[in-house]
């Protein structure tokens, strides 16, 4: 038993500059404190950030109503707590209390609860199933991530290493290899995204051939497995039922048949939404295609949803799933889709987003849960708050993947 005996709420910021809401909740014996992040290219079935209100409506709600039908609550019981802001919120999607006020209320009472059991986070989320994941980042990006980018939103990269602190490292300097090439040899004007990722004025195609050199330079330095991969996040620029790239616009047949060959020519091991969030059928036609040889990865597509996991499998849509906290609202909810996921034999990768704060939960998620991958970039301080967190946990464990 962990009963909550004070919780509190605040507005900080998150990486964007965007206010989002900070929770503390403390138990007799424990304290957790967990912030919310926030998507820049949503998933049209996500619960939505805040209320009608906006922010302050989500602060107001948490005082007046959560906070005192929390107080003596057991913390340690996750379903029944969940269960209970889901009760609170009263409209099935937390539309009225608002999505990221639920999630860091969710997170803080793990959090409260692990702490107050004296055993680490990551551990009291898997038991004794725990593993660390490999570091996946965002090097090259565009999409709604950045201005003047590329079509396709991430460009990503992943080094498998059983030194965890050596897959982060040598994602680290793969960003910075590209920095250089890009500054010196391409004379190009360089920006970065929101995930702290290169922005380029290229063509998509430029980057393949770019960023498909640089990851070949490293596994021939290293001797390491680095996967190649990307998040096309095509929802975003599909329009009137064509696929819109800064180049060239493509039918939906031509987008299934693009994506197949990028998979094929430049090995893709991870490809994300590489079609709008409804075509079920064409990421069906994909993973049919080239499923063998690479992660076809429902983000947009399932936004965490059980019920929408459950219309994927039955139509063998994709053979993997992005896991976001947020985008459901509550721990539990992202475990029962995971849960399904894994008894499906799904990949499962456990994903930041866009605007950040320095919260390291999703490091304990992802090694909680096992997870083949965790998606949190390459660098940048909130960033680095997960990979870092990671490195300590592995430190910890002792054991390597
Ligand atoms: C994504 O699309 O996978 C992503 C992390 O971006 P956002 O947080 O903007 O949805
Ligand atoms: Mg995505």
């Amino acid at each position: 038993m962990s009963e909550i005996v004070n919780a509190d709420i605040r507005k900080i910021l998150d990486s964007r500059g965007n206010e989002t809401v900070e929770v503390d909740i403390y138990t007799k014996y424990g304290f957790g404190r967990a912030s919310a992040p926030s998507g820049a290219s949503k998933g049209e079935n996500e619960v939505k950030d805040y209320p009608q209100g906006g922010i302050n409506e989500s602060l107001r709600i948490f005082k007046q109503e959560v906070a005192p039908k929390i107080i003596g609550f057991d913390a340690s019981d996750q379903i029944n707590f969940d269960a209970l802001l889901e009760e609170i919120d009263g409209t099935g999607n937390f539309s009225r209390i608002g999505g990221n006020l639920a999630v860091a209320i969710s997170i803080a009472a793990a959090k409260a609860s692990s702490d107050e059991f004296g055993i680490p986070l990551y551990r009291y989320l898997g038991g004794l199933n725990y593993a660390i994941p490999a570091p996946l980042g965002n090097v090259i990006g565009g999409g709604v991530h950045a201005v003047n980018g590329t079509t396709i939103q991430e460009f990503l990269i992943s080094t498998h290493s059983k030194d965890v602190y050596e897959a982060i490292l040598t994602n680290a300097k793969i960003h910075k290899t590209i920095k250089d090439k890009l500054s010196k040899n391409l004379n190009t004007p360089l920006g970065m995204g929101d995930e702290k990722a290169w922005v380029v004025p290229l063509k998509d195609e430029e980057v393949f051939e770019l960023l498909s050199g640089v990851v070949q330079q490293f596994r021939d330095l290293t001797g390491l497995e680095i996967d190649f991969g990307i998040d096309l996040a095509a929802s975003n620029f599909y329009k009137n039922g064509k696929y819109h790239y800064k180049d060239k616009t493509l039918t939906r047949e031509e987008q299934i048949d693009f994506v197949i060959s990028l998979i094929k020519e430049y090995g893709l091991k991870y490809v994300e939404d590489p079609m709008e969030e409804n075509d079920f059928e064409g990421y069906a036609a994909i993973t049919k295609e080239v499923g063998d040889r690479a992660y076809i990865v429902g983000d947009d597509i399932y936004t965490t949803n059980k019920d929408l996991l459950q219309k994927g499998l039955s139509l063998l849509s994709t053979n993997a799933i992005l896991l976001k906290p947020n985008q459901v609202g509550t721990v539990s909810r992202l475990i029962r889709t995971w849960k399904l996921a894994k008894e499906n034999g799904l990949g499962t990768i456990v994903s930041h987003r866009s605007g950040e704060t320095n919260d390291e939960f999703i490091a304990h998620l992802a090694v909680g849960l096992s997870t083949d991958y965790i998606k949190t970039g390459t660098v940048g301080g909130e960033r680095i708050a997960k990979l870092n967190e990671l490195v300590r946990i592995q430190g910890e464990i002792g054991g390597i993947r």
